[in-house]
């Protein structure tokens, strides 16, 4: 248990962060998720967390699995865009 750590939603804050990257990945099951959403609710710092959390696994996600675009196909990318039909 960590200081200041709060019971909310029947889960301890140290267990949804426990838990938050399972949570992320989806790989939780529903009845642990809906403990998990019932804390995050209530807890504004674990909402906090969490939020940086996601932002955080999104962008490494992202760099790991898209390929960047390069600075040639973002401008071409852009200019077909913009381009009239
Ligand atoms: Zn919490």
């Amino acid at each position: 248990m960590l200081p200041g750590d709060r019971r909310l939603g029947g889960l301890w804050c140290s267990e949804v962060l426990e838990q938050l990257s399972d949570y992320l990945e989806g790989a939780l099951p529903p009845d642990t998720v809906a403990l998990v959403q019932a804390h995050v609710s209530e807890c504004d710092r674990c909402a906090r967390f969490g939020a940086e959390f996601a932002a955080m696994v999104a962008a490494l996600r992202e760099h790991q699995q898209a390929a960047p675009l390069t600075p040639d196909v973002a401008t071409r990318l852009r200019r077909r865009l913009s381009a009239p039909a």
